[in-house]
């Protein structure tokens, strides 16, 4: 028998379940890259669009586990020596979290983790995990890769357009009871024409580079793995050698590679300087990837026009981190990966890994991020343990 440690976002405020806005979702059976979507077996322990990814949604997981004996722990309660996190990481075999509510294992934690065969990222992105320390360990670290890659792109294309076009403070005026035509156009452009550009062209920032395509928008990219020719045809990408050289050229950039040891603080006062005066920077990557308080003082200064994103560190964020109240920041909490659409498909995914876990057969090679002591499948690609 093994226990499953799960962590999740507490329920909402008002009560579990919600009620919905609507009665179904699309179905969608495949991604851009030809990959399918989560395949599990079966049954799935949720209805499609149900809220799975908080505390009492338990992703669905419960059935399916109990059936074969084993425990499953579901807390929000993950940071401190007495939470119930750590109360349980010394018996699990197996944690789960997710990148909007994480639990961090550190080499402390894994270190007293002795009986941890397996981390479960249910969504993209294991930065919360010491990929160095699990593979030292022999944990084995999968993620859901591609379950939510098209949740954060349209994300992604919503917080250029509201920081480009002065959304969120022109929609304040109007719940305020105001009229203040001037004040809400003063700083406020069209994307046509723009030149954008996205740090890696993976499978997000591919994806925001097509939805871009049709406002006009002169697309730039850049990342270690050119993309084809055909794609960079089609987009009529300008593929730049290096980050520097990219952030030069563009109105708008995006960051979307992921967050390891030599990509930490990518993004400081001497990158932004490189940048043109009012350029706008989205990151819904990783909030390490940038120096936090260099962000707040590009926005004082007016070097950046505006700073959008969901990601932050710590995660969820002290109320006086200062990217909330820091001007011209378009900020949401960690939602973009997890609206009800991403959710039904990573808990169908991670339903998926556990079932090759639990029957000894291989777990997808592209949900793979380290095995058998080193980087493997997805990681072996996008992550460095250095
Ligand atoms: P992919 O693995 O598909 O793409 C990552 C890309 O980053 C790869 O093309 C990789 O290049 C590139 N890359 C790696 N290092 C660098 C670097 N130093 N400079 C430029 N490019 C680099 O991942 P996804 O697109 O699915 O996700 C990207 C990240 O987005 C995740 O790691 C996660 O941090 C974040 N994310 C956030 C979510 C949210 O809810 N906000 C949800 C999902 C993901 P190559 O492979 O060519 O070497």
């Amino acid at each position: 028998m093994a226990k499953i440690l799960c962590v999740l976002y507490p329920d909402p405020e008002k009560g579990y379940p919600p009620h919905y806005a609507r009665d179904s979702i699309p179905v969608i059976e495949g991604y851009a890259n030809g990959q399918t979507a989560p395949t599990p077996k079966g049954p799935l322990g949720f209805l499609p669009g149900e809220l799975i990814g908080c505390v009492s949604g338990e992703l669905g997981l419960r059935s399916y586990l109990e059936k074969l004996g084993h425990e499953l722990i579901v807390t929000s309660d993950k940071d401190g020596p007495n939470s119930e996190f750590e109360k349980h990481l010394p018996d699990a075999e197996i944690v789960i979290s997710q990148p909007f509510w994480p639990a961090y294992l550190t080499p402390e934690r894994i270190a007293k983790a002795k009986k941890l065969k397996l981390a479960l990222t249910a969504g993209i992105g294991s930065d919360h995990v010491d990929l160095a320390a699990a593979a030292k360990a022999g944990v084995t670290v999968a993620e859901v890769t591609g379950s939510n890659s098209i949740s954060v792109a349209e994300h992604v294309v919503m917080m250029v357009l509201s920081l480009v076009r002065n959304y969120l403070p022109s929609h304040e005026i109007a719940v305020r009871g105001g009229w203040d035509i001037a004040d809400c156009v003063s700083r406020s452009y069209d994307l046509e024409g723009m030149h954008f550009g996205t740090i890696a062209a993976g499978r997000i920032g591919l994806a925001v580079l097509r939805r871009l395509k049709p406002f006009g928008v002169k697309l730039h990219y850049t990342d270690p793995y050119r993309l084809k020719p055909d794609v960079e045809q089609e987009l009529g990408l300008t593929y730049h050698e290096n980050a520097e050289s990219l952030i030069k050229a563009v109105d708008i950039v995006n960051l979307q590679m992921p967050l390891y040891p030599s990509t930490e603080h990518f993004i400081d006062d001497r990158m932004l300087g490189l940048m043109r005066r009012g350029t706008y920077l989205i990151n819904t990557a990783r909030a390490k990837l940038v120096d936090r308080d260099a962000i707040v003082r590009a926005l004082q200064s007016g070097q950046l026009a505006g700073y959008a994103g969901d990601v932050w560190f710590p995660q969820p964020a002290p109320a006086d981190h200062p990217w909330r109240t820091m001007p011209f920041n378009g900020m949401t909490p960690h939602i973009s990966g997890t609206s009800l659409s991403a959710q039904t498909r990573y808990a169908a995914g991670t339903l998926e890994i556990l079932e090759s876990y639990f029957d000894g057969t291989p777990i997808r090679e592209e949900y793979l991020i380290v095995k058998a002591g080193s980087l493997a499948g997805t990681g072996a690609s996008s992550y460095k343990l250095t």
